[in-house]
């Protein structure tokens, strides 16, 4: 699979806004395929669309790389042989291997203004052709090139494509691929602004940075004829290409966007931003998961496995190259998944900064205590609020009506009755067990004749203040016996005001 180079492999995204979940499972297969053979994983930034850098976006993306477990071994901020990795500060060298293109004649100035080349396009439309470049300066003389110059024009450059033939580009997941030359365009390598373009840049960067493979989306195939051109105008040794499937919105249609993603079946936003799945409270670990199962599989049926299994397995040849509909429904399940499988202290530490910033006050003790209530109950760590947010909570904060408290075929005076009963037979428990409670419990509501879940209903809404809680007894026993009773109280008291 891979040739004697070692192997460096590089995540190039474009600083121009928040970094979405396919150029994470882009970054991921990078990651995936340096670990397992050892080799180096290098961040790169490419910005020299600088209309369209956003500021702050490139922290941003370097921290949910690092959030996703994606370290890598060279970059922006960490540095390594072979930088800057920002391409705004390696315009010079762009410019130098434009400048020698030009002089061996695989690229040509072009002096035409967009005034011009759209005229051009609008001629080409009209005349029912491709549309693109008419290559009216590839011919230029050196005069001609004088004038133009004397006039004050900046050139841009343009590649000399070969006009005939055909490229014949090799990919580790598509094979071969063949391309018709004559299909191609002279494309832009440098602006006018002295700023080289994405073919030019990268060609140069992976070159100098001896990247061995280039692990990209498969939107990138159509342009891999001109880079093929180029690597072979420059006569440097072509990296390796894999051209990774695209991730199509859940309905198929599409690739995966913010815009176009939808719904889940529960009615909840698809998730497409990366800073989306760290804001919901996914696992790392999930999403990652998660992200690996697109596309690639790990060669049984399993779907939930660490990521140090698949580095061990990880190998292009089972990537699926057809393009995959983004499988969201998934992630739910997998993330409860590695929910269950954290160490109680794990969870704990996981859970805590979720429960803080809903401004809750956390006492550790309680929250080891609670951890193991809720692990099997949650699906995501941002659940916790939602459903045991009343352990840290600073007030009790009873049911909203005494209609919550009231269980089906009970009314307020039944509901007070036997909530006032319970709290004697509370006070009398004689060790403060979960156990112990709900054998008391369960003699209560046998002795009313009620069923367990109408008393334990009602308790419930009590101790908690919400219908849905984890266990009631185990709830009851971390509250304490004292506070317990005092809600019991409450709750009874605040039936008898509408009975
Ligand atoms: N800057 C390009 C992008 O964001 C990088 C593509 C590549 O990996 O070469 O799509």
């Amino acid at each position: 699979m891979t040739d004697a180079r070692p192997v460096r492999v590089r995540f190039a995204p474009s600083p121009t806004g928040p970094l979405h979940i396919g150029g994470v499972r882009t970054a991921l297969f990078n990651w995936l395929f340096a670990r397992h053979h050892q080799g180096k994983f290098i961040l790169r930034l490419e910005d020299t669309d600088q209309k369209r850098t956003v500021p702050g976006s490139a922290e941003q993306l370097m921290g949910a790389l690092r959030w996703f477990g994606l370290d890598y071994d060279e970059g922006p901020d960490i540095g390594g042989p072979y930088g800057p990795y920002v391409q705004s500060q390696r315009v010079d060298l762009y410019q130098q291997w434009a400048q020698w293109l030009v002089e061996h004649d695989y690229a040509y100035p072009c002096y035409c203004t967009p005034e011009r080349l759209k005229q051009v396009n609008e001629e080409k439309e009209k005349r029912g052709e491709q549309s693109g470049y008419d290559r009216h300066c590839r011919n230029l003389t050196a005069e001609q090139r004088a004038a133009r110059e004397a006039e004050g024009i900046t050139p841009v450059v343009r590649f000399k494509m070969p006009l005939e033939g055909e490229t014949v580009v090799h990919d580790l997941i598509r094979g071969q691929v063949t391309f018709e030359n004559a299909l191609q365009q002279d494309a832009v390598l440098l602006k006018s602004d002295g700023f080289p373009t994405y073919a030019l840049a990268h060609v140069v960067d992976d070159h100098f940075m001896v990247i061995s493979h280039v692990m990209r989306s498969n939107e990138w195939l159509p342009s891999l004829p001109l880079h093929w051109q180029l690597w072979d105008a420059v006569g440097w040794e072509r990296p390796q290409f894999a051209h990774l499937p695209v991730l199509l919105n859940p309905n198929g249609k599409g690739k995966l966007s913010k815009r176009h993603a939808g719904f889940t079946q529960d009615g909840k936003q698809v998730l497409v931003l990366a800073k989306e799945f760290m804001d919901a409270g996914y696992l790392p670990e999930a999403v990652v998961n998660f992200l690996t199962n697109i596309g690639w599989s790990i060669g049984d049926d399993s779907e939930f496995f660490p990521v140090s299994k698949t580095i061990e397995l990880f190998d292009l040849a089972r990537v699926n190259p057809a393009d995959s509909v983004y499988p969201i429904e998934k992630l739910d399940w997998l993330n409860g998944m590695w929910i269950r499988s954290l160490e109680n202290d794990d969870l704990a530490r996981r859970l805590r900064p979720v429960l803080e910033a809903a401004g809750l006050e956390v006492n550790t003790d309680v929250l080891l205590k609670v951890t193991p209530l809720v692990q099997t109950r949650i699906k995501t760590l941002n659940d916790i609020v939602d459903m045991a947010g009343f352990f840290f909570r600073e007030e009790f904060q009873p049911a909203a009506s005494p209609d919550e408290v009231i269980q089906k075929k009970m009314d307020a005076e039944s509901t007070r009755d036997a909530l006032e009963l319970a709290y004697d037979h509370l006070a009398v428990v004689s060790t403060w067990t979960h156990e112990n409670l709900e054998a008391a419990m369960r003699a209560l509501a046998e002795e009313l004749g009620l069923k367990v879940g109408q008393l334990f209903g009602s308790l419930r809404v009590a101790v908690t203040g919400q219908q849905v809680s984890p266990p009631l007894f185990e709830t009851m026993e971390i509250i304490g016996r004292e506070e317990s009773l005092r809600r019991v109280k409450l709750a009874a008291d605040q039936v008898a005001a509408v009975e």
